[in-house]
């Protein structure tokens, strides 16, 4: 402890050094191609926190450092460090004399920022303005207001950004997500019992996406709800040809549909044959075991239990599935006594603890998982890219 003034000289000389290096990389800031960003994200690593406002002051915003202010507050978005990039673009439009263009860019940015901090107020305002222009400003505003229409729920706002959207390449992908808003506008009146609306809502949907298999489903929801039971059938089986992996979400409404009129649990023949060589042919075209279990109980209806378990076990040779394990468990489960049905009980535990809190669906564009069947993917935001599982531990 004798040099400790040594040790104090030692450290205040790394201080300096490492005050002064900062200083200069701050002055050097320019763009230098690829290491540019590598540069700045490296420099805002050793930042404190506080040190942004003095950094974007203390360089003036010019023509020459415009670039640097920019990459900066985009920097900082991505970074999740919002308000920070807030500081950043605002400063540049209170500080800089600039071109029209480069001003209208910036408030993009910074409309960029307000919606993902959840302002949307400020972020719409902005925008509002920025949509009157033209060009890229224009499409990208167009862009972030459908977001911001989509976040709210304001269907009527998101089907008009998103006619001026679906133009050239964007055709299809806006048409098809017009399509799910009236979807979503049919849903909902729906719910409240206006059946009327929700039709006339439903039809505006098929002029967007006639292949949008959702429109069978409200559709079908909404004929159920009248009593239509034929008409309803009819439009559910669109589905098959519309996109037949969304067959499995119809079954329970068809399961109601052909049995409407007959007694509780049961299905005439004539239609339990009808329904069955639908689902045969669904089938073939997606090995679903949730189609594979309806046709299962409608052949113990018609025949018994075990030309039911018969048919899964068959079908499960070919296309193995853990849901389609424990339904064959569940049916011999009852038969069986003693140490057989013990084991039985083991093995069931075991496949079902498999395929618990599994993801059930997933997002054919971005990989998104989930347990419950979605419209809007969460995470890449795309309409109707979201398809249940096939496989081992899913459909
Ligand atoms: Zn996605």
């Amino acid at each position: 402890m004798d040099n400790w003034p040594l040790y104090l000289l030692l450290v205040l000389a790394i201080g300096i050094g490492w005050w002064l290096g900062r200083r200069e990389r701050l002055k050097s800031l320019k763009p230098v191609g690829s290491n540019y960003y590598q540069g700045l994200s490296h420099l805002l690593n050793e930042m404190p926190d506080r040190a942004v406002t003095p950094f974007v002051e203390d360089l003036e915003v010019t023509r020459d450092t415009l670039e640097t202010h920019l990459a900066l507050g985009s920097l900082l978005r991505r970074r999740g460090e919002l308000e920070k990039a807030v500081v950043v673009h605002e400063n540049i439009l209170a500080t800089a004399k600039l071109e029209i263009d480069a001003v209208l860019n910036v408030q993009l940015e910074l409309a960029r920022d307000y919606l993902l901090a959840g302002l949307l107020d400020r972020a719409e305002s902005l925008l509002m303005v920025l949509i009157q222009k033209s060009g890229r400003v224009r499409t990208e505003s167009l862009k972030l207001m459908l977001e911001i229409y989509e976040q709210e729920k304001e269907w009527q706002g998101a089907i008009e950004m998103g006619q001026f959207l679906a133009v050239g390449d964007g055709t299809e992908k806006y048409e098809s997500a017009i399509s799910h808003y009236y979807c979503e506008m049919a849903e909902s009146l729906l719910q409240h019992g206006k059946l009327a609306q929700s039709r006339e809502m439903i039809r505006e949907a098929i002029g967007h996406d006639a292949n949008n298999a959702r429109v069978s489903l409200v559709l079908g929801r909404i004929e159920l709800e009248l009593g239509n039971y034929s008409d309803a059938i009819r439009v559910l089986r669109r589905i098959y040809d519309q996109d037949a992996v969304y067959v499995v979400e119809s079954l329970d409404m068809l399961k109601l549909a052909y049995s409407a009129n007959a007694a509780p649990g049961s299905i005439d023949g004539a239609n339990r044959e009808v329904f069955k060589q639908y689902l045969l042919q669904c089938l073939k075209r997606t090995s679903s075991i949730s189609i594979v279990l309806v046709i299962a109980e409608l052949i113990e209806i018609e025949q018994d239990a075990e030309a039911g378990a018969k048919f899964i076990a068959n079908h499960l040779k070919l296309n193995p599935t853990v849901r389609g394990l424990t339904q064959l468990i569940d049916l011999h489960i009852d038969k069986a006594r003693g140490v057989s049905r013990q084991n039985l009980l083991i093995l069931q535990s075991f496949a079902e603890a498999l395929i618990a809190d599994k993801a059930a669906y997933r997002c054919q564009r971005c990989g998104f998982g989930g347990t419950k069947m979605r419209w809007h993917c969460p995470s890449c935001k795309r309409w109707g890219s979201i398809e249940p599982i096939f496989g081992l531990e899913g459909e």
